[in-house]
Formats: structure tokens, C-alpha cells, sequence
């Protein structure tokens, strides 16, 4: 086989062990991440937009209560969304902070796909899902990190989308290059993670870094990851030498 050829198979049963080992140490809950919550309750894509957007610089359990009181004072359709006044918007909106801005992505969005997709953005998600993912990201208040969670939790592409988590922890285990681009770190993250994997990776991750690979401190004794990582080599080297 191939030196290359090599390299791309090792890459990928580390994904598979990454990924194996992580199932066993955490549970999936969709609470916990409100775009999957959103989507398995309704199917609907538009509502994963909404729910992504409002889970940018907050905590998915804000972005939560966020997206259910949207539902309750304003309700959850592009229709509802772009006629309803901005304040009434703001105000279901509050607790995800960033509410104002955030409440001008929601409205703006809402408004194009009425005027420009007839009212469903399912007609916005037609076509290759390249085009598909640069079409999103022309809407207000989405970047790279929301197109993806877009298209990977509606399984129109399966991609790692790279939020603060998932960036830190695959940095540490040696899996993207510090100080990497966006789009850097997302196709070594491909290489890593095949296809089918790449979903539940992303979610692993988040959950590894809320609660294990901490920001600040990882709590490495409790790791299952610690021969695969390079963070905890190269600290264990440090203390050795
Ligand atoms: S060993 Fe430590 S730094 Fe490495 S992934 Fe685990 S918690 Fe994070």
C-alpha cells in the first residue's frame, strides 16, 4: 500500500477509536444541543437556521428557552418572523444574549426567504450542497460554523462544523494545526472522521470539551483519550524532563 494511502487508512481508525471511546464516556442528549433538538422535534430546516443563530456566543441551554419562547410570542416561520415587530422578536429572544443583532439576522433572513425562496427554505437548500452551503452562508448572521451545523444536522452534507469545543479539543489531540483556518480545520477533521461519523464526532467533541477537555484546565485523569492526545503527551514530557 501506499505511503499516502496509509496515512489516510491510520487517520481514519483514529476517528473510529476517537469516536468508539466517546460514545461509551457520554450520552447524547438533544437538549443539550439545540440545533439536533431542534431538528428532531420538527424536521424542519428553517428551525435548525433559527436555532443555530441563536446559540452563536451562548450556551445551547439559552438558545433553547430562546427558540421556545420565539415559538410561544412569535411563532417559528419565515411568514411570522418577518411581518412580527422587532421589539416583540427581541424580547422572546433576550435571555440568548446578543439579542438585538441576533433579532436583525432572524428578521432579515426570514424576509428573503419569503421574498426570495417562496416562503420555504427547503427551496433555498435545492442543488449541489456545495452551492447549497454558500447560498446559506449569504444569508444575515451566517458564517462557516452555522452553514455547517445547518447541513450536517439536516444531513444534506456531513462535515465536523468547528464551534469553540470542538476547535480546542481536536487541537489538542493533535488533529488540527494550531492557529488553523476554518477550512483548514475542517478537512483535517474529514480526513479524520469518515462520513458517517462525522456528526456524532462533532457532538462527542462538544460534549468532551464541556465537560473533560475544560478551556482553562482539562480534567485529563478523567480522559479516556490520553494515549491518543498530544496535549497530555507533551505536558507529561514537560513534567519528565
Ligand atoms: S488528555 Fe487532556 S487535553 Fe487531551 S483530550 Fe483528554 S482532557 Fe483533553
Amino acid at each position: 500500500m501506499k505511503p499516502l494511502k496509509r496515512f489516510h487508512r491510520a487517520m481514519l481508525s483514529l476517528g473510529e477509536e476517537i469516536v468508539e471511546r466517546l460514545k461509551k464516556h457520554y450520552s447524547v442528549e438533544a437538549r443539550e444541543y439545540v440545533s439536533l433538538f431542534a431538528y428532531l422535534r420538527s424536521r424542519d430546516p428553517y428551525e435548525v437556521l433559527i436555532a443555530t443563530i441563536l446559540s452563536q456566543n451562548t450556551t445551547d441551554k439559552a438558545a433553547l428557552q430562546a427558540l421556545e419562547r420565539l415559538e410561544e410570542k412569535v411563532g417559528l416561520t419565515p411568514s411570522a418572523i418577518s411581518k412580527a415587530r422587532r421589539k416583540s422578536i427581541e424580547a422572546a429572544i433576550r435571555v440568548a444574549g446578543m439579542y438585538r443583532s441576533k433579532a436583525s439576522f432572524l428578521q432579515e433572513t426570514s424576509r428573503i426567504i419569503m421574498s426570495e425562496y417562496g416562503g420555504s427554505m427547503r427551496n433555498l437548500l435545492l442543488g449541489d450542497p456545495g452551492s447549497v452551503r454558500e447560498r446559506i452562508k449569504g444569508l444575515p448572521g451566517v458564517g462557516d460554523k452555522t452553514a455547517d451545523v445547518l447541513l450536517t444536522t439536516t444531513g444534506i452534507l456531513q462535515t465536523v462544523p468547528i464551534d469553540t469545543h470542538v476547535g480546542r479539543v481536536a487541537e489538542r489531540l493533535g488533529l488540527v494545526r494550531r492557529g488553523a483556518s476554518y477550512g483548514e480545520a475542517r478537512a483535517s477533521l474529514e480526513a479524520v472522521f469518515r462520513e458517517e461519523h462525522r456528526h456524532l464526532a462533532h457532538l462527542l467533541l462538544i460534549a468532551h470539551g464541556r465537560r473533560v477537555c475544560k478551556a482553562r484546565k482539562p480534567l485529563c485523569d478523567d480522559c479516556p483519550l490520553t494515549d491518543l492526545c498530544k496535549y497530555y503527551a507533551e505536558a507529561r514530557g514537560a513534567k519528565t524532563a
